[in-house]
């Protein structure tokens, strides 16, 4: 019998893998008398080495933690407890009594009640049966040693034990926290949990707290459906537990010491939060509903919009921003983080302490969009930690008319994605106010204590539709039938205090009253808003608003100091071994600053960001690579030989510098974008740059730009001065490497949205940078950078070039033309520049001239326009590009260039050199590449084949 417990036991789930609290606990009964655990462990431990002659309870548990995994990885070849013989049976039980302790903490969850409809199907899990673990129900009465389990009591009965641990880990909280590897945060949820049987007893006040919120939150939704029946708003009703909750979390961080709190969250329950959470006026919600606004912009919809508000806490105040959301569901979330981390960096809180991420999720996304998992891969990493998230799953348990489990995931829960980073998940009935009172006081202080992302699965229902015009019967009969005959959050909890004598059914009555009023009078009610906020609790962005995308800006800088900065970025420190290849280029740099040498790519866009740091401009760079950069130019960071330590020289411009932060990412884009543009709608004074590896790759964060980089400014008056630099040029690369697919950016430019740029020579790139941040004027700006053109012999500038001029919107042919010769004029952007020019001298052509246009948007028409009046006897005008017909500039912005055109001679017709149309953005095959190529030079230029 007791060889075939031993081998249960080790066979069990309980003791794999890192799961090793179990054995800690046998451990830490034996460190404080061995002679209280049965014989075979007390043989086993006596074998252990010891950390030192006095091992209490409070020693490390390294030396028993490393056998325990030792034991897991040699499959148990070899097994610590001899097979002999048992002690008594009593012995034997109180293990498997600490195993089922332990099951419960592992698998209790699952049979937690969280379902306010009783519709979620459970598995019955053997681990939580007294049989699994070879005991039964003789033994109930029957005390054992309880391990933690009770606080100041080493024993109780079976049956005492069971309760315990059922109405811990089964009531109406299921606690997800042994998946941990961490022992200490393992333990931390056991005591939170175990100590109050994760039901701790509330005040008067704070339950009379509760309702009220309730009410509030329930009150709006009546108030809208009867003022405004039918009209789409994407009640909470089913979920109000949120509103309480947000209280919650939003005073317990304030007294935490946080002094912001962005949420994010998508349209379900955003108008209740908007209203009793950030205090918006709710006369102003009623003349949204009423189509009473003042047009400033295209703007959006009401359910998708952001809000600012600062709350009283007894922390003292603290600003809230609700984040604007488009309708991507889960995009917001890395958008927030972003945001999150951009006032982290301003506050100098590294530990984030002062600025708390807060996301609310809808169960169905969660589980099913791959954002998410790309916001809890990067909640750690340095480029993008926020000292964890908060995230909420409004979980209504039906993703707008799909609910099946087996077709909304793969998974148990719909958090199960969370585990990734061993997030805790508490699951709470939404209809427990007070579980759901304790889960979020315990996620916040969770968060404050080990910096990490944590989890609240709100399990609700949705009492309508989708949206309120949405018959959700059709589709959902059963749970539909339930929710009929549910009685309301509020209502059950009154009824609950009521009965307990807490109130009576009239005070009940007035506080729904009271709600009432409020709401028929117009004004806020949100109780703990601040009407005369602090504003030094955020940015001033007024420097920025109202400029013209035609405004200049002073790019020089004063070549002495160009020179200075220069050589201070070749200075490393004593010892540090650079290697060879990079020692070459600063050797190179060197050259270029004293100028013995003509200046490239990597060098002027170093200096871009020397300058603007030595002006007192922050700047973030992230992107895949962005150290090394894809192509080798950049080497902002340096890799010591030695050690493997690194340097960063722009890092020590001078002294009092703002802070330069350059970090590779992890291989996103969706994600990493949104969060660069979270960052830079936060930090207008910055430079934040996001860096694709290759410029298709942005292919995979086409939402960030669609909803919004390109229409976040018309749609919520939210400015934006991300870069992004997207590698582009027609190398023979393939399909996949070569387009950035400009003309999908270009597709989408509309009333000076974005800015479109190509430039094609190292000045240009270093005026360009510095007009992005000189300039107040903040607009994001696409840059097709350049491949090749980083080591082009004549991709090249001199060192006045980057101390005077500007970033040319146009460049005139550069070589000596008689322009009234000029017959044929081409215009281009980027990397087949270079072709042309090359060709055009080899074939000693002159009468064709080539333009540049390093802006494709918004548009430089006059500047064009000026360039092209000086050919006078032009007779073709010809766009040429590398791109297929149906891709690059062609379609989007051939009628610019006509406009132009039609300005200087309506008789001049704009025409096309370039690749055929195609379905791939380009020729797989070299040959085929380099033959195309042929062709369309050939063409633009005029050569006869
Ligand atoms: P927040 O800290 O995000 O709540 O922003 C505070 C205030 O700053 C907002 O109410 C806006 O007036 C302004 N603001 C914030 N971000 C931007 C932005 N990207 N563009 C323009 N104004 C902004």
């Amino acid at each position: 019998m007791h060889e075939q417990t031993m081998e249960q036991l080790w066979s069990t789930s309980q003791l794999a893998g890192g799961n090793v609290a179990y054995m800690e606990e046998l451990f830490e009964t034996y460190l404080k008398d061995p002679n209280e655990v049965p014989e075979e462990w007390r043989n086993y431990f006596d074998q252990l080495p010891r950390v030192d002659e006095n091992t209490s309870v409070d020693t490390p548990h390294k030396p028993i933690r490393e056998q325990f995994l030792l034991i897991s990885k040699n499959q148990r070849r070899s097994r610590p407890v001899s097979q002999g013989s048992v002690s008594s049976d009593h012995e034997l039980k109180q293990v498997q009594v600490l195993q089922l302790i332990n099951a419960y903490r592992g698998r209790g969850h699952q049979h937690a009640k969280l379902d306010p409809l009783d519709l979620m199907e459970r598995q019955k899990v053997p681990d939580l049966d007294l049989s699994f673990h070879g005991l039964s129900r003789a033994d109930l009465d029957t005390v054992f040693k309880t391990g933690s389990l009770f606080i100041g009591q080493d024993e109780a009965s079976l049956n005492d034990i069971l309760a315990a641990l059922e109405m811990t880990y089964c009531g109406t909280v299921g606690s997800e926290y042994m998946h941990i590897v961490n022992t200490a945060e393992q333990r931390w949820f056991q005591q939170r949990l175990e100590s109050v049987r994760a039901h701790p007893k509330f005040g008067s006040e704070v339950k009379l707290h509760l309702l009220e919120r309730l009410t509030a939150a329930e009150g709006l939704e009546k108030y809208l459906g009867s003022r405004y029946p039918g009209v789409k708003r994407f009640g909470l009703e089913g979920g109000e537990s949120l509103i309480p909750l947000m209280d919650e979390l939003i005073q317990r961080s304030g007294t935490y010491g946080a002094k912001e709190i962005v949420i994010g969250m998508a349209h379900r329950g955003r108008l209740n939060t908007l209203i009793n959470t950030l205090g918006k006026k709710t006369s102003d919600l009623f003349d949204e509903f009423d189509g009473k606004v003042h047009y400033e912009s295209h703007g959006d919809v009401k359910y998708h919009q952001g809000f600012s508000s600062n709350v009283m806490t007894s922390g003292g105040e603290v600003h809230l921003a609700l984040a604007f959301n488009p309708s991507h569901l889960e995009i917001v979330s890395p958008v927030v983080e972003g945001s999150v981390r951009a006032r982290q960096d301003r506050r100098n809180d590294t530990t984030g302490e002062k600025v708390v991420p807060v996301i609310m999720h809808g169960d169905s996304a969660f589980a099913g969009q791959g954002v998410v998992m790309e916001t809890f891969q990067m909640s750690q990493t340095r480029a993008y930690k926020t000292g964890g998230t908060i995230h909420i799953v409004i979980n209504n348990q039906v993703g707008f008319t799909t609910s099946k489990r087996e077709d909304v995931r793969s998974t148990e829960y719909c958090t199960d994605v969370a585990k990734i980073v061993e997030a805790p998940i508490l699951h709470v009935n939404g209809d427990d106010p007070e579980a759901v009172l304790f889960v979020t006081q315990l996620a916040v202080d969770y968060r404050n204590e080990f910096k990490k992302d944590v989890v609240i699965d709100l399990v609700c229902y949705r009492r309508r539709g989708h949206n309120e015009a949405d018959e959700p019967s059709g589709t959902q009969p059963l749970m539909y039938a339930k929710i009929k005959s549910q009685k309301t959050t509020r209502e059950l909890y009154s009824n609950k205090l009521i009965e307990a004598g807490v109130l009576t059914q009239e005070d009940s009555k007035e506080f729904e009253e009271e709600y009432r009023k409020a709401l028929d009078n117009g004004h806020h009610v949100a109780k703990s808003l601040v009407k005369e906020p602090n504003t030094e609790l955020f940015v001033n962005w007024t420097p920025y608003l109202g400029h013209e995308w035609t405004a200049r800006a002073d790019t020089r800088f004063d070549l002495k100091q160009l020179q200075e900065l220069a050589n201070k970025l070749l200075e490393v420190p004593e010892g540090f071994s650079v290697q060879r290849q990079v020692g070459k280029i600063m050797e190179d740099r060197g050259r270029m600053a004293a100028g013995a040498m003509p200046i490239n790519w990597g060098f002027a866009e170093t200096m871009a960001y020397a300058t603007l740091l030595h002006e007192g401009h922050q700047i973030r760079i992230t992107g895949q690579d962005v150290g090394r950069g894809t192509f080798s130019h950049r080497h902002a960071v340096l890799h010591n030989q030695k050690d493997g330590s690194s340097y960063i020289p722009l890092q020590h411009v001078k002294e009092d510098q703002p802070p330069f932060d350059l970090y590779d990412s992890l291989l996103s884009e969706e994600a990493v974008l949104a969060f660069e543009y979270g960052y830079s709608t936060t930090t207008p004074g910055a430079l934040v740059i996001w860096e694709a590896q290759f410029g298709d790759f942005a292919n995979g964060a086409q939402v960030v730009f669609d909803q919004f980089i390109s229409s976040g400014e018309h749609k919520w008056g939210r400015l934006c001065g991300l870069t992004m630099l997207l590698p582009h040029g027609y190398e023979g690369q393939g399909p996949e490497h070569s387009s950035a697919r400009m003309e999908r950016y270009l597709q989408l430019c509309a009333e000076h949205n974005v800015q479109i740029c190509v430039p094609s020579t190292p000045a240009q790139v270093y005026h360009m940078l510095r007009r992005q941040v000189i300039r107040p004027l903040r607009k994001p700006l696409v840059v097709m950078s350049p491949k090749s053109l980083l080591r082009h012999k004549l991709a090249i500038s001199t060192l006045e070039e980057l101390a005077g001029g500007r970033f040319y919107t146009v460049i005139d042919e550069v070589d000596e033309l008689d322009a009234k010769a000029v017959r044929r004029v081409l215009l281009c952007s980027g990397k087949v520049y270079y072709d042309l020019l090359e060709r055009r001298r080899a074939e000693e052509i002159n009468d064709v001239a080539i333009v540049r246009i390093e802006q494709l948007y918004p548009f430089p028409a006059k500047q064009l326009a000026k360039v092209l009046s000086k050919y006078s006897n032009v007779e073709e005008v010809i766009w040429t590009q590398e791109e297929p017909m149906n891709m690059g500039a062609w379609y989007s912005s051939q009628h610019h260039m006509r406009r132009a055109l039609s300005q200087l001679n309506p008789d001049l017709h704009l025409q096309y050199a370039g690749r055929a149309a195609s379905a791939s953005p380009a020729a797989g095959y070299m040959a085929l590449h380099l033959e195309q190529q042929e062709t369309l030079i050939r063409d633009a230029l005029g050569i006869q084949s």
